[in-house]
C-alpha cells in the first residue's frame, strides 16, 4: 500500500511539473501571435503548398533552387515567374492538374491558392 501512495504520489509531482513547464513554453510564444491564418487551410501532411496549389517538392516559389531546373528545361513562365507548368495564369489546366493529384491524395478538393 505504502509504496503503492508513494508511486502515485510521484506520478503526480511529474503530471504536475509537465503542466508548468507546457504553460510556461504556451505563454512564450503560441503559433497564433505571427497571425498566420494558413494553418486553417494547411493540411498538416506538409506535402502540399496551400498558398501556391501545388506539392511542396515542386513549388518554385517556396524553394527558390527549383526554380533553375524548370529553367533549364524551357519550362518557365516569365511573366509570372514561376514554371509554365504551375502557371496557372496562363494554363489554368495546370491547376486541375495538381489539384487533381490532392484529390486523389486526400479525397477532397484542394485549399484554393493564395497567389
Ligand atoms: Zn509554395
Ligand atoms: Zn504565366
Amino acid at each position: 500500500m505504502r509504496v503503492i501512495s508513494v508511486w502515485s504520489g510521484a506520478a503526480m509531482a511529474v503530471v504536475v511539473l509537465a503542466a508548468l513547464t507546457l504553460s510556461g513554453c504556451d505563454s512564450g510564444s503560441t503559433p497564433a501571435e505571427n497571425g498566420q491564418p494558413a494553418a486553417e487551410v494547411d493540411d498538416h501532411s506538409g506535402w502540399w503548398c496551400s498558398g501556391h496549389g501545388v506539392p511542396e517538392e515542386v513549388c518554385t516559389r517556396c524553394d527558390s533552387s527549383l526554380a533553375a531546373e524548370y529553367q533549364q528545361k524551357g519550362d518557365w513562365c516569365e511573366e509570372h515567374s514561376r514554371p509554365e507548368s504551375q502557371c496557372f495564369i496562363c494554363n489554368p489546366d495546370a491547376e486541375a492538374k495538381f489539384a487533381a493529384q490532392y484529390e486523389a491524395k486526400f479525397g477532397k478538393k484542394p485549399p484554393k491558392p493564395t497567389e
